[in-house]
């Protein structure tokens, strides 16, 4: 008898935590559910079903009846989306929530790829002043996951004398998905006085660089010159031809002997990058008030733009003209550095909140943010929710209210709408949940209750053991909190 009641109770636990209410599970709820079979005798024990540890539910967590939107799967309809073992499992009109582990009710939010940030700053650490080797950048974590950002690409901080410093110090330490543009400048971008020595710009053990990182290292960058010459263009190009990855060209100060239209349509290969499209520094607004025929015709060639907002590369009086003309960004990112962080740059979706009020669909606007800059770093396994695609999602909330988005010179244009992040999961996991809507409300369970998330959905609270990979005992302890 005792076997069997310690059977029983194993399976109660057990299909109570893939039954169809999982959102609503609570330990305390399973206890209470527990005693009243007890109490109706052994008949009723012999009614639960024998589950047997081969019957795991088919998914771990399930995102359920959310507005999904994946340019990739040219998707924009309501959708559940499931995932199992850290990839997205199906992606249907209806799932059963008796399959997952965990279901999390979206309903009214927009469920998108994890959001891919292809120009930020984050090789900080060293301490070294001034320097975006060092203190002008930040640590990703505090910047990405509570603005739906699952992967970042680093814009050129390092080159291939640091960049392996870089590596060790940051990107192997970090929960964010740090990719890296590896500067032409041997040196990255410690000042000026490193970033302007043509000495220190050479392709060959750039690309080395790249070459001994594949996935890692997805393109070259060129930065911040102020010379005439077009000799760190010439050589980020040759490095990124090398090592068959886009070059990404912050085109520095403007110089009559090297205009923006002979970057973008002579020096350029096609899928190569111009970032800071509306900063107005370079020309990009010509004396008419219109788009500069070059970057049309840049973009005819296959040349890439895209926004880098940053703390000085986004003007109102640029941008309204741009896209009046038609001239939309390829991508959205961010120019994430400490100049930005608290300007009119703010975050991934403040900067995508300035495209919803110039006008752009909120489809267009993910797209930009999602599978184009993947794309554009040919990252194709990112950026979009195929079965089988790494499960970074985002979940997002379209407000309606009254707001207001500042450029690089604090001028304001009046919003309606503001997105928010609501969940963001990476490969498969919760990593971030502003309402608590992946949790139960605390009255509902244990008085001493410990950390009650399951490892196989949840990367903020799982319980000791529940962790794939993870060893140790299995259950909810209150020192289990990692
Ligand atoms: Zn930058």
């Amino acid at each position: 008898m005792r076997r069997l009641s310690l059977l029983a109770v194993s399976c109660l636990l057990f299909s109570l935590l893939a039954g169809p209410h999982p959102r609503s599970l609570s330990l305390g709820g399973a206890l209470r559910a527990l005693h009243s079979v007890a109490s109706l005798g052994p008949q009723a024990l012999s009614l639960v079903p024998v589950v047997t540890a081969q019957q795991q539910p088919k998914y771990d967590l399930l995102l359920r009846g959310g507005r999904v939107i994946d340019a990739k799967n040219k998707i924009s309809a309501v959708r559940d989306v499931a995932i199992a073992n850290g990839k997205v499992a199906a992606v249907e009109v209806k799932l059963n929530p008796a399959d997952a582990l965990k279901t999390v009710d979206v309903t009214g939010l927009y469920v998108t790829p994890g959001l891919v940030d292809i120009h930020t700053h984050n090789y900080t650490g060293t301490g070294e002043r001034g320097s975006y080797a060092g203190d002008n950048s930040l640590p990703p974590d505090g910047f990405t996951f509570r603005v739906g950002v699952t992967t970042v690409a680093d814009a050129g901080c390092a080159g291939w004398r640091n960049f392996e410093d870089f590596k060790q110090r940051i990107i192997d330490r970090s929960k964010t998905r740090i990719l890296a543009f590896i500067n032409i400048v041997g040196n990255g971008m410690r000042g000026g006085m490193y970033e302007n020595d043509l000495n220190d710009m050479e392709a060959k053990p750039t690309a080395d660089m790249a070459l001994k990182y594949p996935g890692l290292i997805i393109g070259v960058k060129t930065a911040h010159y102020t010379g005439p010459e077009w000799a760190p263009v010439e050589r980020a190009v040759e490095a990124g031809t090398m090592a068959n990855i886009p070059v990404m060209v912050d085109f520095g100060a403007n110089k009559p002997e090297r205009p923006l239209a002979d970057l973008v349509t002579k020096k350029l290969r096609p899928g190569d990058i111009y970032t800071h499209m509306y900063s107005g520094l370079r020309g990009e607004l010509s004396p008419s008030g219109h788009v500069n025929p070059g970057m049309v015709e840049g973009r005819k060639r296959g040349v890439i733009f895209d926004v880098g907002h940053g703390g000085g590369s986004f003007l109102w009086r640029v941008a309204v003209p741009l896209m009046k003309d038609g001239f939309v960004p390829d991508s959205i990112s961010t120019d994430l550095h400490i100049g930005s962080m608290n300007t009119g740059m703010k975050d991934m979706l403040n900067v995508m909140d300035k495209f919803l009020a110039l006008g752009m669909p909120l489809d267009t606007v993910v797209a930009q943010s999602t599978w184009n800059p993947a794309r554009e770093i040919k990252q194709d396994g990112l950026g979009h929710l195929s079965v089988g695609a790494t499960a970074d999602v985002a979940v997002l909330r379209l407000e309606k209210g009254r707001f207001g988005l500042t450029d690089m010179n604090g001028a304001r244009m009046d919003s309606t709408q503001r997105l928010m992040c609501e969940l963001t999961v990476k490969d498969g996991r919760i990593v971030y949940d502003l309402n608590g809507i992946s949790r139960p409300e605390w009255r509902t369970l244990p008085a001493d209750y410990g950390p009650i998330g399951n490892g196989r959905w949840d990367g903020l609270n799982p319980a000791r053991g529940t962790t794939p990979g993870q060893r140790g005992r299995g259950g909810a302890r209150p020192d289990a909190r990692q």
